[in-house]
């Protein structure tokens, strides 16, 4: 495609493109309850009804973790978002706990075959909270304690 002398220096087409960037910024800005962004997080829009939500490990009723350890949520998770340390159990209930359980959010694909690969019903998705935003890849991985219903709550079997 050919240009004319006018779109070889580009100023008069950069003034154009500045003249509808600023036509689109003004009408934006006296109808803002007509623009499509949202300020998220302080407005949250409605998530769908079947939106599972951030994931929660399951506790037993003393507290324990019904994780056992077996890896099969990692095995299933096609984003291998899941790592998971295994421990010898102590209380002769369970083999093996974890001592260690993350997930990298930023990784997570949100398809649940983790809670449909336990065999324990130790983890499910069923809060229908969505991820907080953070400012580091750090904070989005979730740990047991940000994994368990009540974020006080640490692995009991843990060493305090
Ligand atoms: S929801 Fe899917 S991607 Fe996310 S941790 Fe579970 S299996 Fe992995
Ligand atoms: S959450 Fe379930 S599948 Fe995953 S390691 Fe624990 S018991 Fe196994």
């Amino acid at each position: 495609m050919s240009m004319d002398f006018k779109e070889q220096v580009y100023v008069v087409e950069i003034v154009k493109g500045l003249m509808i960037t600023i036509r689109n910024l003004l009408r934006n800005m006296m109808n803002m309850r007509g623009m499509p962004t949202i300020s998220y997080p302080e407005i949250m829009k409605a998530v769908a009804h079947r939106y599972r939500g951030r994931h929660r490990l399951t506790q037993k009723e003393d507290g324990m973790l019904k994780c056992t350890a077996c890896m099969l949520c990692a095995t299933a998770c096609p984003a291998k978002c899941i790592q998971i340390e295994a421990k010898e159990g102590a209380d002769g209930e369970a083999e093996k706990y974890p001592s260690l359980y993350n997930i990298d959010m930023l990784e997570c694909v949100y398809c649940g075959l983790c809670v449909e690969a336990c065999p324990c019903d130790a983890i499910r998705m069923d809060t229908g909270i969505h991820p907080p935003p953070a400012d580091s890849r750090e904070k989005f991985i979730y740990r047991i304690e940000d994994l368990t219903t009540y974020p006080e709550i640490k692995n009991p079997r843990d060493p305090v």
